[in-house]
């Protein structure tokens, strides 16, 4: 009746050990809470005949016998209920932490192939179902089995032959609830896979409810989001469908066996075998397996439900994650930021060279420009620097470093994104700008008015206490973009990254943005990938890449004047005039 502990939930045990001593004393009190009921049932036995026979003294002090019992008994329930509701708690939170912790070092690839909509359904829906059925198992499988197993034993005591009859109904039992449950447990995942295939679906058109709209394309959306809804209704109907024939029968069967025990036990009694003081035990200990046995199979059933949601999480631990910090990883002191890029190679897994032998020298301060088509290989190279990848051939090295060599969060430290799409997380101004590290509110101020974002702060009500929403939606793209400068040089990087937004701003929001990136710039090495003329031109150096390769390397002047490949996107505007 009981569900094997499959391999999935056996993995979870070592994240019971830190609570082993609400464990052991919740056990305890489940020991007592269990042993009150064979107790009851002889009480039960002794009452019986007495009432049978009109004999008031003895039925009354009986009763208040079982009441006793029945007081320790829900005593120790509390006591058990309360105990362990702690640990089965904790374990589900530390689940989640566990999870949400693996999903941060995920790696990249791994991140998109997974959709946000199906990681969130993972980390919420699935992970709830998870928690509960490792509730439930703490707290109400164990003990229903274990009152199952001494109650049982106790009927064994009384009379073991109408005991072996009643054993042999309960395979048939068993053999039927593991059938429906092998197949609710089908349908339970299919209709979660159909949940997380909606949830993806709602992601996606949320974000691009404005799209949808400017395309008219409602209608189109609409019948996409009914067509799922009616896939997931149908999953669902599946699974309902499967637990409606399985308490019927289940409920049918259990009669059907109390009632042959009954008929059986009678004869037993004319047999000579049992007397009515032992039968009348015997049948008030059979109805207290009632209650368990439907515990268990109710548990039985979110068990395989859950086990398809473990299934899930699990699916988040295979997925390959960040290679970690080489053992021996050198600190990284105060940075210069010469960068060096000596033969580089990168490949996707399994996929193309994207990066193909780029070798180049970059002096702390320079600004280096890359440009070329979508695809090229700039957003790759950023990635490399920033270590999300590694190189597959030559090395990158950051003050004669080996990029390799050193602390991901050290040089992550020294070197700051600017992405091209300022997001931002939801919090106070002040907070954004910090993203998480210990800055004194002077720091951050300094960070904003290197990013030329003070002022804008300042004039907002409640100025770096002011709320951020999601996605920053109550600024305006030019003071998000600020306030990403800002972000990046809190830390006071060496380099900084730039990924130049492609959007173009109203002038004066432009202008703004850019004073701010100056002085961002300013005693900084920086790499731009860039869109706009003024930043190639001021650049010390520019980097065109094609197809992973470079293409040409110079001065804006040099390569006008070499008139090649960069003329050819300066004339044809394939990056833009502004201001
Ligand atoms: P750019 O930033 O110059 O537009 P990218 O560095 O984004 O170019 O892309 C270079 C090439 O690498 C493209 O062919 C792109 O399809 C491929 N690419 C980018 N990211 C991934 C990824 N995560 N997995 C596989 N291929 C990728």
């Amino acid at each position: 009746m009981l569900a094997p502990p499959s391999a999935g939930f056996r993995r979870l045990l070592p994240l019971l050990k830190p609570y082993r001593r609400n464990l052991v004393a919740g056990g305890l009190c489940m020991l007592v809470f269990v042993g009150c009921w064979p107790l009851l049932a002889w009480l039960a036995g002794q009452l019986i005949p007495a009432i049978g026979a009109g004999d008031f003294p003895r039925v009354l002090r009986v009763v208040a016998q079982a009441l006793g019992v029945f007081m320790v008994q829900k005593v120790a329930q509390f006591g058990q209920d309360t105990l362990l509701a702690g640990p089965a708690l904790q374990v589900s939170q530390d689940l989640r932490r566990e999870l949400f912790a693996r999903l941060q070092r995920l790696e990249f690839g791994a991140l998109e192939k997974l959709s946000s909509g199906d990681l969130t359904y993972r980390l919420t829906e699935d992970a709830d179902r998870v928690g509960e059925v490792i509730y439930k198992t703490i707290q109400d499988t164990t003990p229903s089995f274990l009152q199952l197993v001494v109650v049982f034993g106790y009927m064994v005591f009384l009379d073991w032959q109408l005991s072996m009859a009643t054993l042999l109904l309960a395979p048939v039992v068993a053999v039927l609830v593991s059938v429906f449950g092998a197949r609710v447990m089908g349908a339970a995942e299919r209709s979660q896979k159909q949940v997380s295939e909606l949830a993806s679906l709602l992601g996606e058109a949320i974000s691009g409810l404005a799209l949808v709209r400017a395309f008219a394309a409602e209608a189109w959306l609409q019948e996409r989001f009914e067509r799922e809804i009616d896939l997931h209704r149908r999953a669902r109907y599946r699974t309902q469908k499967l637990l409606a024939l399985q308490f019927p029968v289940v409920g049918f069967l259990e009669a059907a066996g109390i009632l042959t025990v009954l008929l059986i036990g009678s004869a037993r009694i004319q047999a000579g075998g049992l007397d009515s003081q032992g039968f009348s035990s015997y049948i008030a200990a059979l109805l207290m397996l009632i209650d368990p046995i439907s515990h268990l199979t109710t548990n039985f059933n979110e068990f395989q439900q859950g086990q398809a949601s473990l299934k899930r999480l699990r699916g988040i631990e295979a997925e390959a994650v960040e290679e970690p910090d080489r053992p021996g990883a050198l600190p990284l002191g105060p940075v210069q930021g010469g960068l060096s890029l000596v033969g580089v190679g990168f490949s996707y897994a399994q996929g193309q060279p994207v990066l193909g032998d780029l070798s180049l020298e970059i002096e702390p301060g320079q600004v280096v420009a890359l440009v070329g088509p979508s695809g090229a290989g700039k957003s790759t190279l950023f990635s490399l620097l920033l270590r999300f990848n590694r190189p597959s051939q030559g090395r990158i090295l950051l003050d004669g470093l080996n990029l390799n060599d050193l602390r991901a969060a050290d040089l992550r430290r020294s070197l700051a994104l600017v992405p091209q799409q300022s997001s931002v997380f939801s919090g106070t101004v002040a907070e954004t700008i910090r993203f998480g590290r210990p800055a004194s509110d002077q720091q951050v101020r300094q960070a904003a008015q290197l990013a030329n974002a003070d002022g804008f702060i300042e004039a907002l009500p409640g100025s770096y206490g002011a709320r951020v929403e999601e996605r920053g939606s109550n600024f305006s793209g030019g003071q998000l973009q600020r306030l990403a400068i800002a972000r990046a040089v809190l830390g006071n990087p060496a380099v900084l990254l730039l990924d130049e937004a492609t959007s173009a701003l109203d002038a004066e929001a432009e202008e703004a943005v850019q004073r701010g990136l100056k002085q961002a710039m300013a005693g900084r090495t920086v790499l731009v990938i860039a869109h706009r003329l003024a930043t190639v031109q001021e650049a010390d150096l520019i980097l065109v890449l094609d197809q992973g390769r470079i293409l040409e390397l110079g001065s804006h002047d040099r390569l006008m004047a070499q008139g090649g490949r960069y003329r050819d996107l300066c004339e044809r505007q394939l990056i833009r005039i502004s201001l």
